[in-house]
């Protein structure tokens, strides 16, 4: 097993991805594409990476971002509350360490949304400090090398593990150790499906390997089941434009646009959902067809977005509106403002398509 960092080691300098974060690894950098890529593929997130970088060059630059303008640089990666906390800590490193990352393991990890791993990955990676960086890539590693079936949920396992992964790590190359680890894990060591054990450079030294065991591991305790909950959503279109309600500022898609909807409510008929729309202080005319087909009381197309914890069930109605004054937090948005100022999460893809072609 002592020969673990030197093998993996002259595999990642052979075969790393060329990825922006690593041709320029600075400490930004890092940390950014470290919280794109928490719950995104490095594929899909590079554009959006590229994008934020250029746009937001600096931390200075982050933290002085318009909420709108950071919501649409996030729009299509989804889990906002990422880009938020990402801006909460730009704001805090530039009052209290003047616009540089602490090159800090612990004062790393104080920061809003930067957690255990995060913290690891900037410390190592771009500081080069002999600290753990441990992902879910990481975990099934190591499962897989010790072939151990421990389940790595449990914060003792995970530990245990950590413990491994810092037992391997060689002092003068402590970043790049937690970074082909990580890499491994993503091209090789594979989740899901039969990992490419013949192209791997641990190959000789791994139990899974030898025991025939790797789709066994990682150990997992069964997910809870997710919770099913009906959303009544209204789409409202006035001369001016689509109605648009801004969720509150905490919870579930927290500050961002939405159509005007109801959380675990159904209405049986469109007026029930009018008159609900009414006592918002939205007044409607007339149901109306969706854009491209023919008027009539049509339902809206069913369509389902699944949250970590819950999964919305979607339908509703189509309803034309005169121009009015709207209550606080309502606005009319144009086509061209939706596109380019106000972000609707991705859960209401289907319905952003009718807007946009409305
Ligand atoms: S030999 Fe196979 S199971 Fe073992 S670390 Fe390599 S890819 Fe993973």
């Amino acid at each position: 097993m002592e020969n673990i960092a030197p093998a993996l080691l002259a595999w990642f300098d052979q075969n790393k991805r060329l990825l922006p974060f690593r041709t320029d690894p600075s400490p930004y950098h890092v940390w950014v594409s470290e919280i794109m890529l928490q719950q995104t593929r490095v594929s899909a997130a590079l554009p959006y990476y590229e994008r934020f970088v250029r746009e937001l060059p600096t931390i200075q630059a982050l933290a002085a971002c318009g909420e709108e303008r950071l919501h649409k640089l996030w729009e299509g990666l989804g889990y906002y509350s990422r880009v938020r906390n990402l801006q909460k800590a730009a704001r805090i490193v530039c009052e209290q360490y003047g616009g540089e990352l602490p090159a800090d393991y612990a004062a790393l990890r104080a920061l809003p949304g930067i957690g255990d791993y995060t913290a690891g990955a900037i410390a190592s990676i771009s500081f080069g400090q002999a600290v753990p960086a441990v992902d879910g890539n990481v975990l099934r590693v190591f499962a897989r090398l010790y072939n151990d079936p421990a389940c790595v949920s449990d914060p003792a396992v995970r530990r245990s593990f950590t413990a491994r992964v810092m037992a391997h790590q060689p002092a003068d190359r402590p970043g790049s150790y937690n970074e082909a680890l990580m890499e491994l894990g993503a091209l090789v060591c594979l989740p899901g499906g039969e990992p490419l054990c013949g192209q791997c450079p641990l190959a000789a030294l791994c139990g899974a390997n030898r025991a025939g065991t790797q789709l066994a591991l990682p150990g997992k305790t069964q997910p809870k089941p997710r919770r099913v909950e009906p959303v009544a959503v209204a789409l409202v279109q006035s001369p001016e434009g689509w109605l648009l309600q801004r969720r509150p500022d905490t919870g579930l898609l927290a500050g961002l646009w939405q159509p005007v909807l109801w959380e675990n409510k159904t209405f049986a008929a469109p007026e029930q959902m009018q008159q609900a729309l009414a006592a918002l202080g939205v007044q409607t005319a007339a149901l109306w067809g969706l854009p491209g087909r023919a008027a009539g009381a049509q339902p809206l197309p069913a369509a389902k977005h699944v949250f970590s914890h819950v999964e919305w069930h979607m339908g509703g109605w189509c309803f034309s509106a005169p121009a009015q004054p709207l209550p606080e937090g309502f606005v009319w948005a144009s086509r061209a403002r939706l596109e380019a100022e106000y972000t609707l999460p991705g859960a209401f893809k289907a319905y952003k398509k009718w807007m946009l072609n409305g």
